[in-house]
């Protein structure tokens, strides 16, 4: 048995082991497998359970090229089996733990007792980390300083409302509504969303020397930000890691060179647009901030995706470099043309043609980190620590749900009301259905999108992404591993 990821749930304490403590094993470090076995060896010496077990509902198996592969979607843990190993592991049904094969597969997850309920568990994680507040008191505050945008992409859901910008008075009863509910022990995670929020700089100057003014500078905070990138220079760049405190930037690519200018359809003066996000995704990554290159794909641009990523190998450089590569969606409410758009339905043939890709020309360093972990923690829309405030000043619990200010859970001059539009999210996270109590990813997933759930569309679905290519990083794990023990 080779170890290549341990268990992060232990019996005593459901809490998910900080990644830290976690240790994947890298197929390039030879010392790696060589240190596992120590580790199972004293396994051996560990109380064994005198109840009967049973495989768990969550084990995820495949063999391929003559290797086992288990993977545990509740517990992390993944593993290879050898020939035996397998072969015991398919004969098991309810057994007692009666050889030191058995107690590892125990101990890392694979065997439960029989009188287990691993839904619950999850259940419980989940629920629990929606109601309570993180112990480390850190908040994520997602602010629009503006919904004006300086492109014009067919697709956004902003279209209609790009004449919001906060105004001084708004900007003050953000500033108060924060000072007001955090202390300075506390982090915050600013995640600054528009329209386009360089065209808000000044509001985000404004919003952190404000706050930074009433905490005295001892307030511990980062920024991401979602953007264009189109405004960056480096004087931006400089704010980025000075006042600003960036460490994640998102910028989206909408196809090759004449492609994406025609779909950012910037307003004013001609240029290539496409040139200058790869000119600053390059100047960002040269900063060490975490940068994010989101290629958007439909039906029209896909056949273009090996030109893109040969003009971001050189980005490649950057270890704090990443693409991910997602289907478009139609995000305004038209939905006048919906076959452009890959359809849930198409996922699957979508991530076999754009996986390969990736993986071969570099875009994904590591099979084994893209393998899901569990997530204990939900999203925005259903945590007590996140909030989203749009650029009226108005609180929501989605980003999403964040245009019409019907929506709103309150605002930052009365702060948070458990209204109507605060429940609904809560309703989702409390009865997440039985397909997706059954669902073997429930763990990772936690029942996914709750605003995908509660507005379904052919083309979004609530399940989380690597659904649909999980078996080809599985292939690759198995595949870089294979190579190893040659
Ligand atoms: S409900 Fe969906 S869109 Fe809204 S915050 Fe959660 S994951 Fe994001
Ligand atoms: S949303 Fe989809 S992937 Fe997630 S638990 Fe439900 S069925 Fe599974």
């Amino acid at each position: 048995m080779v170890i290549l990821r341990t268990s992060t749930l232990s019996n005593f304490d459901i809490v998910k082991i900080k990644p830290q403590n976690k240790k994947n094993c890298d197929p390039n470090n030879n010392t790696c497998l060589a240190s596992v076995f120590p580790s199972l060896i004293s396994l051996s010496e560990m109380a064994k359970t005198s109840k009967y077990v049973k495989k768990s509902h969550y084990n995820y198996y495949v063999n391929k090229y003559g290797m086992a592969f288990l993977w545990n979607t509740a517990s992390d843990a993944c593993l290879l089996l050898n020939e035996d190993e397998d072969a015991c592991f398919n004969n098991l049904s309810i057994s007692l733990i009666n050889s030191d094969f058995l107690n590892s597969l125990f101990s890392l997850g694979f065997l439960v007792e029989v009188d287990f309920d691993e839904v619950f568990r999850i259940n419980l994680l989940r629920k629990r980390h929606a109601y309570t507040y993180p112990s480390d008191g850190h908040v994520d505050i997602e602010i629009l300083p503006t919904q004006t945008c300086n492109a014009r992409c067919f697709y956004c859901f902003e279209q209609k409302y790009n004449c919001l910008t906060m105004d001084k008075a708004t900007i003050s009863r953000t500033v108060e509504y924060i000072c007001s509910r955090i202390n300075s022990s506390q982090d915050v995670c600013f995640i600054w969303f528009g329209g386009e929020p360089l065209l808000g700089e000044k509001i985000i100057d404004k919003i952190l020397e404000q706050i930074n003014l009433f905490y005295g500078g001892q307030l511990s905070y980062c920024s991401s930000i979602t953007t264009n990138n189109s405004l960056l220079t480096r004087g931006l760049v400089n704010k980025f890691l000075g006042l600003w405190k960036v460490n994640d930037v998102l910028t989206t690519i909408d196809g090759y060179r004449e492609e994406h200018n025609l779909r950012k359809a910037y307003v004013g003066k001609k240029f290539d647009a496409y040139n200058l996000t790869l000119e600053n995704l390059n100047m960002l990554s040269e900063t060490g901030i975490k940068t994010t290159c989101r290629i958007n794909l439909d039906k029209d641009n896909i056949s273009q995706l090996d030109k893109i990523l040969t003009d971001l190998l050189p980005l490649l450089s950057h270890p704090n470099f990443a693409v991910q590569v997602s289907t478009l969606r139609d995000k305004t409410s038209s939905k006048t043309d919906l076959s452009k758009y890959f359809s849930v339905e198409e996922y699957d043939s979508f991530y076999r043609e754009v996986m390969p890709l990736l993986y071969e020309m570099g875009f994904i360093r590591n099979a084994l980190e893209q393998l899901p972990t569990r997530n204990n923690i939900n999203c925005i829309a259903c945590s007590m620590n996140k909030i989203v405030i749009n650029s009226n000043g108005k609180l929501f619990k989605c980003l999403q749900d964040s245009l019409s200010d019907d929506n709103s859970v309150g605002d930052c001059q009365n702060g948070i009301s458990t209204n109507n539009n605060y429940a609904k999210w809560y309703k989702e996270i409390d009865n997440i259905g039985d397909k997706c109590e059954q669902c073997i990813f429930l763990p990772c997933c936690q029942g996914g999108c709750k605003y995908y759930r509660m507005n379904p569309s052919l083309d979004t679905t609530p399940c989380f992404r690597k659904k649909y290519y999980i078996d080809y990083i599985i292939e690759q794990i198995i595949k870089q591993f294979s190579k190893e023990r040659k």
